[in-house]
């Protein structure tokens, strides 16, 4: 078990000098695997009913044309942390 760890890190050390990735090779690479992380957060959050939720009031009033006043809900749901607006 030992030896075979070790030839897989030589392999892993060998296959690294053999492409050498350059620091923007790196960080995109690491944006990829930020995307895929994304897109399972958003699996989950599609998938929640968001039963247990916090709803704020906001508003947003005294403008120069009352039309452009506004009142909406901040909601977040405490079992999968969506957050989104809806209008009172
Ligand atoms: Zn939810």
């Amino acid at each position: 078990m030992r030896i075979k760890r070790a030839l897989k890190t030589e392999m892993d050390l060998e296959n690294s000098l053999a492409r050498p990735k350059t620091r923007l090779q790196r960080v995109r690479a690491y944006e990829k695997e930020i995307d895929k992380i994304y897109k399972k957060i958003n699996i989950l959050q599609e998938r929640c009913n968001h039963k247990n939720t916090l709803r704020k009031p906001k508003s947003n009033t005294g403008n120069w044309d009352p039309n452009d006043d506004r009142y909406w809900w901040e909601i977040d749901c405490m079992d999968c942390k969506k957050h989104w607006q809806e209008d009172q």
